[in-house]
């Protein structure tokens, strides 16, 4: 499978931290050896969650990534957080960079950045916002469009919640999904790395990115990633970056099968017919919901009925296994339509009063 992968595939190989100019080096070589890097990643500055612990060597780093470029004819990327960081960078050659998840939450810090790289020929990926917000990432992405034109993509790292989970960031992955809609020819790369939080998730992780279309990924590596000085869970070797390539499966996008084609499209004209009946079905709840609204204001009734929608819960939770349908997708479809009813509900009863 690999070569069918790998021609498809942008990797952005490469430690989460520079560490030593010799860390720098090793694993440059042996990506690059192995024709496993198209660009070569390393945190020079690293935000990191409490103080005290290693937050990169700063500036010395840029050094040894200028010879990385130049001895192995490799771009070099970098996480950049402010416009010092972009300026100093330059000086040293680099100028492709990546804005990380905790800076695109704020659209000073993006500004800023996006002010310094105003006509330097930068190319730059943005990583989503650590909370599940495709506005906020698309604003980011414009933001820096606006000085690096066609040369923005972005990277999806996943989302920190408090809900337990396997993975380090939750995937999400209706948001990347979402941007890709909001952006069609925008390059997408999925860090997989972040994500996964740990070596054994990476693979699974990686087959999902590919099987929804994502031609790239990040992928953290390290000489040797136990002992590393960052992220020490989630790196790994050249070695085991090998085996996920060389183990994950290409699923066909550029289908020419006619018959295949046919059917796909009878599919799909199915579920247009259907998600139409399911639009006009919520519509005309909505609609008995407004004249039950009313109804409820004539005769003064509050609005939430707290029997009435355990009812609902509990009824539909039950239709909906019958159907084979999960508990926990029909708890939150009726969420979704419950609260757009008292929404609907409200709106009729604040109409009523007297202003
Ligand atoms: C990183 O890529 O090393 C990093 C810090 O990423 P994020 O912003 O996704 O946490
Ligand atoms: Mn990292």
């Amino acid at each position: 499978m690999w070569n069918t992968v790998k021609n498809r595939l942008h990797l952005i190989t490469g430690p989460c931290s520079a560490e030593s100019e010799e860390q720098v080096h090793t694993i440059a070589r042996q990506l690059s050896e192995k024709g496993l890097v198209d660009t070569f990643r390393a945190g020079v500055w690293k935000p990191r969650t409490r103080p005290g612990t290693f937050e990169g060597v700063g500036e010395v780093a840029l050094s040894w990534l200028a010879d990385v470029q130049r001895d192995y004819k490799l771009r070099a990327s970098i996480e950049v957080a402010n416009a010092s960081h972009v300026e100093l960078a330059l000086k040293y050659g680099i100028n492709n960079f990546w804005i990380g998840a905790r800076t695109t939450v704020n659209p000073f810090y993006v500004q800023e950045i996006a002010d310094a790289l105003a006509n330097t020929n930068s190319t730059v990926l943005v990583k989503n916002p650590i909370h599940p917000d495709a506005e906020l990432w698309s604003g980011g992405i414009e933001r820096i469009q606006k000085s690096c034109g066609e040369k923005v993509g972005a990277i999806h790292r996943g989302f920190s919640s408090f809900q337990t989970s396997q993975y380090r960031n939750i995937p999400r992955w209706e948001i990347p999904i979402e941007l890709k809609r909001r952006f069609p020819d925008l390059f997408l790369v999925c860090d997989i790395s972040h994500i996964a939080g740990k070596r054994s998730l990476l693979h699974e992780v990686a087959q999902k990115a590919i099987d929804l279309g994502i031609t790239g990924l990040m992928i953290e590596t390290h000489p040797n990633p136990t002992a590393a000085l960052s992220d020490a869970n989630q790196q790994i070797t050249v070695e085991g970056l090998q085996h996920i390539i060389d183990t994950l499966v290409q699923k066909t996008s550029g289908i020419t099968d006619a018959t295949f084609l046919n059917q796909l499209e009878e599919l799909r004209a199915q579920i247009d017919k259907i998600d139409e009946d399911i639009l006009n079905a919520i519509s005309s709840r909505l609609n008995l919901t407004k004249e039950i609204g009313t109804y409820k204001k004539e005769n003064n009734v509050t609005v939430f009925q707290l029997n009435r929608w355990n009812e609902i819960l509990e009824t539909r939770g039950e239709n909906g296994k019958k159907l084979n349908l999960d508990n926990a997708f029909v708890h939150k479809l009726y969420e979704t339509i419950h609260a757009e009813s008292i929404r609907l509900q409200t709106e009729v009863v604040e109409q009523k009063l007297p202003r």
